[in-house]
């Protein structure tokens, strides 16, 4: 009997690992939200990144047949550029992000990255082209090492270590009990929700890639953790074509065009002046955000002097 209980513990021992990182891959799918449907054309060619202008050609997209998201979507973000999509919750920003990764394909118009329609790429090359910082990113079941790495597999420690402290989270990880080597995600230690943000994007640092997307990347912050995250997301995007979704309006002021989507339409597109002159939707939400940053701040001064 003893005999025994040994290799089943063992055999216990391996499917549990092996569980464990099939369950990191579903959730990584879940939170891509990645339709497993979208397949390479037969014969499709790698993404040729010459430049990095990202197009959107009349995109029209819907998830479901009786509910149109986006309803005719053209914009172009020039090479090193930055386009910021701001809106209201639900008007289909992340649907934009999601198609230029294409997890889901089109249902009219075309997207194009420096002249090719990302349905005909394959998706391994177009993956490897864009760097994705979504809203909630979920960290694997390893080292912190590990984590960052994911974004280049070939990086060394150095340059893992350069990311991080790039990205702002390396004072932090320093600070661990294993520091590199400190196991994260639900079996290991449990970062907060900026901390988990900083780790992704040392990974988006690491693999450097010539597009990046950054789906309300610091939405989930206090103004302090996001301030210096957002210097750290300036650092990255710096000469590279980059999509910033946003929710507070304070992070997009830089922008070289700010797209406002609405009901699947672009309703306005300016750079922040332009739009604050334009005195409609963006201006409202400017007005809107301002008076509740006052607020808080009012707040926060009236908390300190008690
Ligand atoms: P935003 O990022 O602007 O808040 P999204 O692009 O995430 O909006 O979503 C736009 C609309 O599409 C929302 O009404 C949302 O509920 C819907 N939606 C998002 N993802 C899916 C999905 N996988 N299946 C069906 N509807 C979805
Ligand atoms: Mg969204």
């Amino acid at each position: 009997l003893m005999q025994l209980s040994v290799p089943l513990n063992f055999i216990g021992f391996v499917y549990r690992e092996i569980r464990q990182a099939v369950v990191d891959i579903e959730q990584m799918f879940d939170l891509l939200d990645v339709p497993q449907e979208v397949q390479d054309r037969p014969g499709a060619k790698p993404l040729a990144v010459t430049e990095g202008v990202v197009r959107f050609e009349d995109v029209h997209f819907s998830y479901d047949a009786n509910r149109r998201i986006l309803r005719g979507i053209s914009f172009e973000v020039p090479a090193g550029q930055t386009v910021a999509i701001v809106g209201p919750s639900g008007a289909g920003k992340s649907t934009i992000s999601r198609l230029l990764f294409r997890f889901y394909d089109v249902g009219e118009g075309r997207v194009t990255i420096d002249g090719q329609d990302v349905r005909e790429v394959t998706q391994e090359s177009l993956r490897a082209a864009i760097g994705m910082v979504p809203q909630d990113t979920v960290l694997f079941n390893d080292t912190i090492a590990y984590n960052i790495r994911y974004g280049r597999t070939s990086a060394s420690m150095d340059e893992i270590k350069e990311a991080a402290d790039r990205a702002q989270i390396a004072d932090f990880i320093a600070r661990l009990p294993d520091g590199y080597n400190s196991m994260v995600g639900e079996r290991g230690l449990k970062l907060s929700g900026g901390e988990k943000q900083r780790v992704a994007i040392a990974r988006t640092i690491l693999k450097a890639p010539p597009i990046l997307i950054l789906d309300e990347a610091t939405s989930a912050l206090d103004t302090q953790t996001e301030q210096s995250i957002q210097a750290a997301l300036d650092v990255v995007s710096r000469g590279r074509t980059t999509i910033v979704i946003a929710h507070r309006l304070s992070t997009v002021i830089n922008a070289d065009q700010i797209i406002v989507l609405r009901d699947g339409l672009i309703a306005e597109r300016g750079t922040h002046a332009e739009l604050l002159a334009l005195d409609g939707l963006y201006a409202s939400m400017w007005m809107r955000q301002r008076e509740a940053s006052e607020a808080e701040e009012r707040l926060r001064l009236a908390r300190e002097t008690d």
